[in-house]
């Protein structure tokens, strides 16, 4: 046996054990009705597919295909029906609080029938996470609660998330390359507000999205000091929206191009910028990366789900094909080399799901749900009635002094070890799943020969609709870097980042 002091020092090696083990260290501290929650959601998925996505999916491919400005107005309202868009908002913001945990798993759920469906859903939360990031409560509750009320009406209300620009896509993603990137989307601040000037693109979702949660900068010489957030709806003067575009998969979820053009944002709807960081213990630079980090690190694990479903629907259209199938005699799935083949699809599926599960640990625990899955803040939101939340927290919300208190507690005394494993394993998840998911989709495919390319089976679909996955929400190189970054180069100084 060795000593105990000897033991935890050789585990502190890097990479330490937790390190590649994120479970282990969340053992015991994450509160138990996560796991029931999982279930409990994942289940509400099934039905959803069995009912709605899977009838579907392949008709609204077919109708966006054919007319790329058809905007997808049925299937949002199936989605809002479902509370599909509502039940991961926090309680204090009037939702109905299901822990952050149970989402991810949703998103593949979802996207193991159809990847355009599932990003109609889980894009919905990119916007929100751009949102909950700057930690305005105010304002966060004022959206969230139409996003409810528009669940309610049956008329959907939803949020989307702008931060692409034609300029700028990687560069926007991480300061280190945003500092020298050429973005265009202005803020100038005048009495009351700001008047923003500029064009987003590829917003998902932006043309069925009432809000619009987006960054400008205040000088656009010197981004990465300068950037602040603030949200719009689609009726503001200024807001106008571009083309849809025309994409090779994922055609259920629109990508919207959106322009302001000498649009007011009135200070009260400004989420963050320069003036509030100034009260916070990070510079203009920090905080601008602590915010993108909050937001990669809820939703890269989520485009990884989003990779492992479609490993998964890939599969599962495989195994079905296998099954009924005769070739040379006797049935697909009793030749060796495709009992093989299927094997390992079924593992893909299997580690792009190991990926995001790992991730999601670490978002519960250091990441941006940290706060709301600390034991006393979980119980204290589970067994508060939605009754008493509902008529005292849209009063506190709007309280400068909650929200310091929010920004303090979560922003200034986030650790920078915490902020690179919780970044480090977001990326991990989203190039790993979303290339196993890719992988899938090709294996599945060569499994069923002429059958794999026709229009009306699903594995060309999917194959189509996994190519995205490895572009958004920073494409897997960018990943690959920023993987570097967090988790390989603390144990290499020397190691130059970022500087190419
Ligand atoms: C369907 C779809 C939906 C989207 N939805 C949204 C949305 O809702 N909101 C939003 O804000 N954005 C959205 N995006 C935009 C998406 O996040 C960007 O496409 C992505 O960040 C990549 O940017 P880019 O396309 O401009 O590629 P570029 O940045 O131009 O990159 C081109 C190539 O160069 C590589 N590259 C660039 N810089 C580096 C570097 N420093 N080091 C190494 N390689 C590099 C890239 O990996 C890539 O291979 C969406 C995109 C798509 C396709």
């Amino acid at each position: 046996m060795i000593e105990g002091l000897t033991s935890s020092t050789l585990l502190e090696k890097h990479p330490r054990l937790e390190d590649i083990m994120c479970s282990l260290d969340t053992v015991g501290k994450m509160p138990s009705g996560v796991s029931g929650e999982i279930r409990q959601a994942v289940a509400l998925a099934r039905r959803f597919n069995e009912s709605v996505a899977r009838p579907y999916a392949l008709e609204l491919d077919r109708k966006m295909h054919e007319d790329p400005t058809y905007v997808p107005w049925d299937i949002v309202k199936e989605i809002n029906r479902w509370g599909f868009y509502t039940n991961w908002i926090p309680k204090i913001y009037g939702g109905r609080g299901w822990n952050l945990g149970s989402l991810i798993p949703v998103v593949e759920e979802l996207c193991s029938e159809c990847a355009g469906i599932g990003n109609l859903m889980g894009v919905e939360y990119f916007g929100m996470s751009v949102l909950f990031a700057g930690w305005n409560t105010r304002i966060t509750d004022k959206v969230c609660r139409d996003v409810v009320a528009g669940e309610k009406s049956g008329e959907p209300c939803l949020i989307a998330g702008l931060v692409t620009e034609p300029g700028a896509g990687t560069d926007a993603e991480e300061t280190e390359l945003l500092h020298k990137a050429r973005v265009r989307c202005l803020a100038r601040k005048v009495d009351g507000g700001y008047v923003v000037n500029g064009t987003k693109v590829f917003i998902s979702n932006g043309h069925v999205s009432t809000w619009h949660i987006s960054t400008a900068f205040e000088d656009t010489s010197r981004p990465a000091d300068t950037m602040m957030c603030f949200a719009v709806r689609n009726d503001a003067k200024g807001f106008v929206y571009g083309r849809m575009e025309k994409k090779m998969g994922q055609k259920g979820c629109p990508a919207s191009e959106i322009i302001f053009e000498d649009c007011f944002i009135p200070d009260e709807d400004v989420i963050i910028n320069a003036e509030q960081i100034k009260k916070l213990k990070h510079s203009p630079r920090e905080t601008a990366q602590q915010v993108i980090d909050f937001v990669v690190t809820l939703t890269r694990p989520g485009v990884g789900a989003m990779g492992a479903g479609v490993a998964r629907g890939a599969f599962q259209e495989a195994l079905a094909f296998a099954r009924e199938t005769e070739v040379r005699g006797k049935l697909l799935v009793n030749h060796e080399w495709a009992q093989c083949l299927l094997a390992e699809m079924y593992a893909n599926a299997a580690l792009a799901r190991l990926t995001y599960m790992e991730c999601n640990h670490i978002t519960g625990l250091y990441g941006m749900a940290a706060l709301l899955n600390l034991k006393p803040m979980y119980y204290y939101m589970k067994m508060m009635p939605t009754a008493l939340l509902d008529r005292v927290m849209p009063f506190a919300n709007r309280l400068a002094a909650v929200q310091q208190a929010f920004r303090k507690i979560i922003m200034d005394r986030q650790k920078e070890e915490d902020a690179l494993r919780a970044s480090g394993w977001a990326s991990l998840s989203k190039f790993a799943a979303t290339d196993l998911g890719i992988k899938n989709c090709h294996l599945a495919v060569e499994l069923m020969g002429e059958a794999g390319i026709r229009h009306d089976m699903r594995a060309e679909k999917f194959l189509r609709d996994s190519k995205l996955l490895q572009i958004y929400e920073g494409t897997n190189q960018l990943n690959r870097l920023n993987l570097f970054k967090c988790l390989v180069a603390p144990a290499a100084p020397e190691a130059l980042v970022f500087e190419e």
